[in-house]
């Protein structure tokens, strides 16, 4: 077991990446905090990590609110003693060219992906700090943290942004022991992903097939999707490396959508 008693908590953890994360570290060992908006849906995910033989708790958390980040955490100390590691994961899609885009929007998803990742990070880091153990941090950044693409402009400047928020927090971290990188999926078949290939469709007057094969998955080496158990073992990786030589670095898995 890789990650054995390790305390993980996981945003966005009750649908898709987070969730197979979160059933995954609780087979390696970990206790996770399924933290996601609707707290039925967290503990309903937790019970079924529980039912599997594993340790978790759900809590309600929208990361963009500071007092239910500030909470949530404070829940998941008082439940498993500190945090080990951050999986700062929830998100959304909003698909829509620069020129139609409302400035609502914009700042909608600049608040999940971004003051989301400060709040759960800020909150994190504080008890990583304080259990003087060390801690791993790692952000579900994107190809799109490294590349554009049409329609997709806040959620593009969104994860660039990531990309700098662990560099930061690796340098800050380092003399505690946390680390911070962030892992860099391409497209992978979730409900996030099932609910922008129609949009993408009308948007761009072509098949939803198309967006499928000329859009989603046409630079990549085989032409085929990411999975949930590729991120979630790049994951455990991740959090499982003993050392601060991985640290600021940002990994991409995207069957080589995206080289660098
Ligand atoms: P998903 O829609 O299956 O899951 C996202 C989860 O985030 C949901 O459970 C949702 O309730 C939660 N969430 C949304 N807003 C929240 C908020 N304000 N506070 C707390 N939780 C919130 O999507 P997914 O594909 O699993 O996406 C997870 C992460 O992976 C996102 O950050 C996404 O940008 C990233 N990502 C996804 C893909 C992909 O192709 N699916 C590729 C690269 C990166």
């Amino acid at each position: 077991m890789q990650l054995k008693d390790k305390v993980a908590v996981i945003t966005g953890s009750a649908s898709g990446i987070g969730k197979e994360i979160a059933q995954e570290y609780a087979k390696e060992g970990a206790k996770v905090v399924i933290a996601d908006l609707v707290l039925e849906a967290a503990v309903k995910t937790a019970e079924e990590i529980k039912a599997a033989g594993g340790q978790a708790i759900g809590v309600a958390m929208n990361v963009t609110d500071e007092a239910q980040v500030d909470k949530g955490i404070a829940d998941a100390v008082a439940a498993f003693g500190g945090i080990d590691i951050l999986i700062s994961n929830a998100g959304i899609q909003i698909i829509s060219p620069v020129v139609d885009l409302s400035l609502d929007n914009w700042k909608k998803m600049l608040a999940i992906h971004l003051d989301g990742a400060f709040l759960t990070t800020r909150a994190c880091m504080r008890e990583m700090v304080k259990g003087g153990k060390g801690g791993s941090i790692i952000y579900m950044g994107s190809v799109h943290s490294h590349e554009g693409s049409p329609l997709k402009a806040p959620y593009v400047a969104a994860k660039h942004g990531l990309v700098g928020l662990a560099k930061v927090v690796a340098k800050e971290g380092a003399k505690d022991k946390i680390r911070a990188n962030v892992i860099c999926p391409g497209f992978v078949r979730t409900p996030l992903v099932d609910k922008q290939i129609p949009e993408q469709a009308k948007e761009l007057n072509i098949s939803e097939e198309d967006v499928i094969r000329k859009v989603m998955l046409k630079d990549t080496v085989d032409g085929e999707f990411t999975t949930v158990a590729d991120v979630a073992r790049t994951a455990i990786f991740l959090a499982a490396f003993p050392t601060n030589a991985l640290t600021g670095q940002s990994i991409v898995v995207s069957h080589g959508w995206f080289m660098q």
